[in-house]
């Protein structure tokens, strides 16, 4: 009896405590706000993936977003009609970060993608080779399509705009770093790409690399996708 009072007590704190910051009562910096608009500068924290995930629906949250990501993006029309309909879809164009082309993107794979670049892939090529990576190199998108382009498979997150296959990289000094062919090496490039990987696997939900299966021998498919696998 003592414990359930206790209990109670506790949810009450807890329900009052967030609804005092939700209400903006109670003054929190905003990384740790669930409510706050995403800042691609503020380092992710365990409410980042809640506040991607609000980012779907939520038009004016993903500007406000991208307001804070440096990205270049042109909004695309809706196709809600379409066999793989695109809602709230932008085209990335680039960043601080040059692109190999631009490219069709959910709001939460942009953002994603910002912070995949801001928070692992430059802190990787500073910490590796001193300098940054000036361009990403891609395959690609969206895709209307299954997985694997299988007939009975479920729907690829290509056919969302939820992911990216990511090739390689090309450094500020030009050199280039390939998925192909330094991913098997065991020198600073195949050390840069696996911290990439890694840094990768904490802000997409999904990253499958060389490493997953030969599908992805030349590529790390990147996704915002419901799933979690991290390999
Ligand atoms: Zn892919």
């Amino acid at each position: 009896m003592r414990l359930r009072w206790w209990l109670l007590f506790l949810l009450l704190i807890i329900g009052s405590t967030a609804a005092g910051v939700w209400r903006g009562w109670i003054a929190v910096p905003p990384q740790w706000n669930p409510w706050a608009p995403l800042d691609v500068a503020a380092a992710p924290n365990v409410l980042t993936r809640y506040k991607l995930m609000r980012l779907r629906a939520d038009a004016q949250l993903c500007d406000q977003a991208l307001a804070t990501s440096g990205l270049r993006v042109n909004r695309q029309a809706d196709s809600p009609d379409a066999t793989c309909p695109l809602l709230n879809t932008l085209r990335i164009q680039g960043g601080e970060v040059a692109l190999s082309s631009s490219f069709l993107a959910s709001c939460p794979l942009a953002v994603t993608f910002a912070l995949f670049e801001r928070h692992a892939l430059q802190p990787a090529a500073q910490a590796i080779y001193g300098q940054a990576v000036a361009r990403v190199d891609h395959l690609g998108s969206f895709a209307c399509r299954n997985v694997y382009g299988r007939e009975n498979a479920r729907r690829s997150q290509h056919a969302s705009a939820d992911a990216l296959d990511i090739a390689g990289f090309r450094l500020a000094d030009g050199r280039t770093i390939s998925v192909l062919k330094d991913w098997p090496g065991d020198n600073r490039d195949a050390q840069f790409l696996r911290q990439v990987r890694d840094g990768g696997c904490g802000l997409f939900s999904v990253v499958l690399s060389p490493d997953y299966n030969a599908a992805h021998h030349n590529h790390f498919h990147v996704d915002v996708g419901p799933w979690s696998v991290c390999r």
